[in-house]
């Protein structure tokens, strides 16, 4: 027998859930919308090295958890597993930035060959924020405030905003041999994952999950402490803004995310509510990023929430359906043909019909209008269908002392049955 089944860690988004997951976009959108974004939209594959250019060769993302593959033509092509590469990509191919600076929003599904567990998935989905060619620390504050507001919509409380500064390239440079030093001559107390990072990607260390590594790490030297005045003030001055901001933070100095591209500010959102797969949101500065493909120097902020947390978080409540305004009861073939064209024109008022197919008694059909949860139920037998009737019964929120409400309408009169549904 034929036992076809997803991937492992490829998920399908069932109808009980897409609701849920298009209440939240929309509730994104209408954030990007307000503070002036723009979508873009890039494919899903790309040449393999402009993520192993981009994220790092040395990254957990590029050494471990890419899906690549040869097409048929040789060319070396990869599932994009984040969305950043592709959006600076394509603004450098097509010199967005002649434009000026770039204020952009992208989602959809992104690929990582990882373990799965809840909040982990090999097919996963990131909404995210680009700024690209904006220097100012506001920049920082703002991107960083979009996704707190936006979340915060959503209802999340009990977010953990934390940030931390990696300075510049320079600073950073300074640190990582400084950092090698020290972890070399502690080489036997690190775990296996730790020792082989040492060389190629000594800060990634610093965000082992690794028990006693973490432990032993309490007393590794501090890239804070490495930071230029130049960076300390930015650093600074950013933390003043999110005080302004009422936008509450905590610094992690250990905080380095995961790809090689990021300077100055770095930040996550995280929620005790995730288990190990904490982090909701994650972002930072990029001014490396855009001049890496070939672009002008350009500094650049941005952050990608993992969708699939957020409606974890998000809980059932947000993943009900809406239920209908109207359930259409029929019985007859007359009446099958009036109520669906009832259905369609009320739909045209922006009304949620649903139009019942069972064909069964018209006490069954009250039973499905009544699981609907609609409120109201538009009834049509073979006797209103040839008076040009309908007639329209209260299912919900009736008031105390009515035992229910009834009214009849004839089919000319749809503007009246309309007003009495929207109120
Ligand atoms: P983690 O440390 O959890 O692996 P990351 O640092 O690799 O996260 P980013 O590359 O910063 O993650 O991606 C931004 C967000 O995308 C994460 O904060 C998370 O919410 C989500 N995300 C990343 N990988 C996955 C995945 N495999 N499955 C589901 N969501 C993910
Ligand atoms: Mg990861």
């Amino acid at each position: 027998m034929i036992n076809l089944k997803n991937l492992r860690g490829m998920v399908d988004l069932l109808p009980a859930h897409t609701q849920g997951w298009q209440k939240v976009e929309s509730i994104a959108l209408e954030h990007f919308r307000r503070a002036g974004l723009q979508e873009i939209r890039t494919p899903i594959i790309e040449q393999t090295e402009l993520f192993s250019r981009v994220i790092g060769e040395n990254t957990d993302v590029v050494g471990k958890e890419m899906y690549s593959f040869d097409d048929r033509g040789g060319r070396s092509c990869t599932l994009r597993p984040e969305g950043t590469a592709s959006v600076a990509r394509s603004i450098v191919q097509h010199g967005l930035l002649n434009n000026g600076p770039q204020r952009l929003w992208y989602r959809g599904p992104m690929f990582r060959y990882e373990r799965p567990q809840a909040g982990r998935q090999r097919q996963f989905h990131q909404i995210g924020v680009e700024f690209v060619g904006l220097a100012s620390v506001m920049s920082d504050a703002e991107v960083i405030s979009i996704a707190w507001n936006f979340l915060k919509d959503v209802g999340l409380n009990d977010l953990t905003l934390e940030i931390n500064s990696l300075g510049s390239n320079e600073d950073r440079n300074i640190f990582k041999e400084e950092l090698k030093d020290w972890l070399n001559q502690r080489f036997d107390l690190l775990d296996e994952d730790s020792q082989k990072r040492i060389n190629v990607n000594p800060l990634r260390i610093l965000d082992s999950k690794n028990k006693s590594t973490r432990e032993l790490l309490s007393d590794a030297p501090s890239l804070n402490d490495f930071l230029s005045n130049e960076s300390k003030t930015r650093f600074d001055y950013l933390q003043e803004l999110l005080v302004n901001l009422k936008i509450p933070y905590e610094i992690n100095f250990n905080l380095v995310r995961g790809l090689d591209y990021y300077s100055h500010t770095a930040f996550e959102i995280t929620s005790d509510h995730l288990g190990s797969q904490a982090t909701v949101c994650g972002g930072g500065r990029y001014d490396g990023l855009i001049s890496e493909l070939g672009g002008p120097q350009t500094p650049s902020i941005g952050w990608a929430i993992g969708m699939e947390r957020l409606i974890i978080l998000a809980g059932n409540k947000i993943l009900q359906s809406k239920s209908p305004d109207v359930y259409v009861i029929h019985k007859g073939e007359k009446a099958e043909k009036l109520a669906l064209e009832v259905t369609c024109q009320l739909r045209l008022s922006n009304l949620i019909i649903e139009l019942d197919y069972s064909g069964s008694s018209f006490s069954k059909q009250f039973k499905r209008a009544d699981k609907s949860r609609a409120k109201w139920a538009l009834v049509i037998g073979e006797d209103e269908a040839s008076k040009g009737q309908l007639l329209m019964k209260k299912l919900r929120d009736k008031q105390k002392d009515e035992v229910s409400r009834e009214y009849i309408f004839s089919k000319e009169d749809l503007d009246e049955l309309i007003k009495k549904l929207i109120d």
